[in-house]
């Protein structure tokens, strides 16, 4: 009741396009889903490595083409608090990884965590809103408090590629209270462009004994 009642006086608009949702869309219209779909990735990609660190595999929903509706609504959850399509896309993912049988290779879901001080300033982490989504249907745990982020300045304030890739190693840490020992691991990012993030976070994957990783993301770049 209350919902229809705020929807009548602020319509929802797709994130995408801006245009008016009608009730059966939620938060990404139907034409988008469309387009945004031409970018699926249908085939795994076997090229893709993080660095040295081997695993067990990667899957990324779609691919993802500069200034196209994508990296619009991307852009949004990153930046304009649009946790809505973070949700929804996390519903898509979920859909495809259940068809790859993810369901019997995981145990649970770990997002990408970001610092403290970047929560605070986005209010959210993207990467844990699209596990919730992706929870939906994949349904096994997501944990949050195990893989955790260094409030580090480091990476952003230095120009050079190759200085940020060395800083952003060791920003992650494990949570040594808590214990996950000879887990199946899921680990969600939301974009993967060089891999330089999930690196690091497998570098620091690498003290703990885990029975195998996969790595899933909702969009990645195009490697040549
Ligand atoms: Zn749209």
């Amino acid at each position: 009741m209350l919902s229809d009642f705020i929807s009548l006086i602020f319509p929802a608009k797709c994130s995408g396009c801006q245009s008016l949702l009608i009730q059966s869309e939620k938060a990404i219209c139907t034409s988008c889903f469309i387009e945004i779909n031409e970018y699926a990735i249908k085939n795994y990609d076997p090229k893709f490595s993080f660095g040295r660190k081997k695993i067990d595999g990667f899957f990324s929903l779609y691919f993802l083409i500069k200034n196209s509706i994508l990296q619009k609504i991307i852009h949004n959850i990153k930046f304009k608090n649009d946790r809505l399509s973070a949700h929804v896309l996390g519903v898509e993912l979920g859909k495809r990884l259940k068809e790859l049988n993810y369901n019997d290779k995981i145990d649970c879901i770990v997002p990408v965590p970001i610092s403290k001080k970047k929560l605070r300033s986005r209010t959210f982490n993207q990467s844990e809103e699209i596990a919730k989504g992706l929870k939906t249907v994949v349904n096994v745990p997501i944990v949050t408090n195990w893989l955790k982020r260094k409030n580090g300045i480091k990476s952003q304030t230095l120009s050079n590629r190759f200085q940020r890739s060395i800083n952003v190693q060791e920003e992650y840490y494990l949570n040594k209270k808590k214990t996950l020992k000879n887990k199946r691991l899921l680990i969600l990012d939301d974009v993967v462009t060089t891999g330089a993030t999930l690196q690091s976070c497998l570098e620091a994957l690498d003290s703990n004994k885990n029975k195998s990783i996969y790595v899933v993301a909702l969009a990645a770049t195009k490697k040549d």
